[in-house]
């Protein structure tokens, strides 16, 4: 299933500012639900405000197949 966003407190690991962003554990391309490479990327990411530096949270891209 797809979880739902979950807020996170990140450190900038280029800059060092402590900030909080939003990210996702996994989401099921198998529900319907339509996720561009760009949705997909930004839900497994948290982006530094202050010097744009994104790092990756390691999500799962779950992809079930539809059981008849
Ligand atoms: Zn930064």
């Amino acid at each position: 299933m797809t979880t739902p966003a979950y807020e996170v407190i990140v450190e900038c690991p280029n800059c060092g500012i402590e900030f909080h962003d939003w990210v996702r554990n996994s989401i099921n391309l198998s529900l319907g639900e339509t996720w561009t490479d760009d949705d997909i990327e930004e839900a497994f990411s948290v982006t530094c405000p202050e010097c744009g530096h994104r790092e990756s949270t390691g999500g799962l891209i779950v992809e079930m197949p539809t059981r008849l």
